[in-house]
Parts: C-alpha cells; structure tokens; sequence
C-alpha cells in the first residue's frame, strides 16, 4: 500500500495569511502546509481521506487522474470544503463515487451541500455537479473501501467526533483528542500511525498537542509515527529534529510505501 500525504496542516493552512512569523516566512517548502488529505492506493485503486479546500491543487500536484472511492473523516470545513473539485473525475469519466460518511454528519453536509446532494437537487441544462453517492456507516464498522478493508473508529474532538480508521498495519487518525480506551486492541501494534498534532506546549480542547501525540504513539505500540494536521507554530527542521526517535513529521507530497 502506498500512503501520500497531500495535506498536512492544520485548518488554517501555512503560511496563515497576513502572518509574518518565522515559519509563515520560511524558505523551507515543508513549511508549505495545505489543508488535511491522504490518498491511499493498493491494487491499482485509490482512496482519498477529506475534501480539503486545496483539493484540486493536490490532487494535480500528485497526479491524480482517477479516484475509487472517498472517506470524509467529519464535517469540519477544513476537511470537507474542497468537495466540488471531485467534478473533475466524474464528468470527465462519467462514473459516480462512493464518498463514505459517518452517518451523524449525512444531514449536516445534504444541506450544506444541497445543489448535488439535497431532496431536489439538479443543475441547469449544459451544466454539471458532483457525481457522488453517499455511504453512510457507524462507529466500529467494518468497510469495504476501494478494495481495502478499514476498521472505523470515532475519535472524540471537542464536541464533536472525528472518524479515522485501521487499514491492515496502518492507522489514520486525524482530528482527534482522545482514544477510546476500547479502541486501543484494535489500532495496537500498527507499522504505520498517522496522527494530529499542532504544537508543543499547552492542551487544546479539540486537538491532540505534539506532547500528547507522541504519548498516543507510545501506548498504540506504533512503528513509525507521522506527524499531521500541523500549525505554523512548528518548524520542519526543529520538529524532525526535537521528536523522538521513530515518529517524524509528514510534509505535503511525503509517500511512503507501506
Ligand atoms: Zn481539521
Ligand atoms: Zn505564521
Ligand atoms: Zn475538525
């Protein structure tokens, strides 16, 4: 399986805009952050986690040219608002995608996005919309995505959920504040753990820190741990630098094999 990351900061991207901080003004490209994405691909088919609002920017930067199926972690517009750019896939091929929802937040984005996914949805004659179709599942499902087979998990986050899942000897993890204690036999002992982090230092309310990230490493038995879904308070370099061995932050357009 191979993993690409194609968005790795957090919901207000970096450089923030009007920021003039030291990472916002690096020279360092991994200083870059879009918002989160992954792109998953096994067997020839491709699965793609979260929407995010540079969709179409990642997926040209990674060449995408086709899709199988799309997993929205929660309904957050950071993950989801990137949407629309899927049209690219589904006009050009005339084909529908499966995008897999939890099933708490299918109400919230029929609305937000009625124009393809409401009661009366349709567009004018010679236009088009998204062609997706939406899957909804539960908390400790089992799917089958694109040719893969995920555990789902919902993950506390502030007051909401966010949704991540194990997929053979890798685990997503994003948006996250806590692990379910009862969730920790199922993601234990991963190769590969990708995992929100935004800084050093204080607790967020909704956000794992990078303190707390590392700790969640350490009690899944993890191998190696990617650092995502990160704030301009965090520089690339220093952050390689200061982690402990074996968990690493990801960058935009990291593959790893897996
Ligand atoms: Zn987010
Ligand atoms: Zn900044
Ligand atoms: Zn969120």
């Amino acid at each position: 399986m191979r993993l690409t990351f194609l968005g790795t900061g957090t919901s207000f991207g970096i450089p923030v805009p009007g920021c003039r901080c030291a990472v916002c003004t690096s020279d360092d490209p991994r200083n870059r952050r879009t918002r989160h994405g992954l792109l998953l691909e096994d067997g020839g088919r491709k699965l793609l986690v979260d929407t995010p609002p540079e969709l179409r920017l990642q997926l040209v930067a990674a060449s995408v040219d086709r899709l199988d199926a799309v997993f929205i972690t929660h309904a957050h517009a950071d993950h989801v608002h990137g949407i629309d750019d899927l049209r690219a896939f589904t006009t050009r091929a005339g084909y529908r995608l499966p995008v897999f929802l939890a099933s708490e937040y299918e109400q919230e984005l029929r609305t937000r996005f009625a124009y393809f996914w409401g009661t009366d949805a349709r567009s004018s004659p010679g236009t088009t919309v998204p062609g997706l179709d939406l899957v909804t599942f539960e908390d400790r499902d089992r799917l089958e995505v694109a040719g893969m087979e995920l555990d789902v998990v919902a993950f506390p986050h502030g007051w909401f959920r966010s949704y991540g899942f194990r997929v053979g000897d890798l685990a997503v993890i994003v948006d996250a504040k806590e692990i379910p204690d009862d969730a920790v036999p199922l993601l234990r002992g991963v190769r590969v753990l990708v995992i929100n982090a935004l800084w050093y230092g204080h607790p967020h309310p909704t956000h794992f820190n990078v303190e707390e990230a590392v700790e969640v490493s350490r009690r899944l038995e993890a191998g190696t741990t990617y650092l995502t879904h990160l704030t301009h308070r965090l520089d690339h370099a220093d952050l390689e630098e200061r982690l402990p061995a074996g968990v690493k932050p990801a960058s935009d357009g990291l593959t790893i094999e897996i």
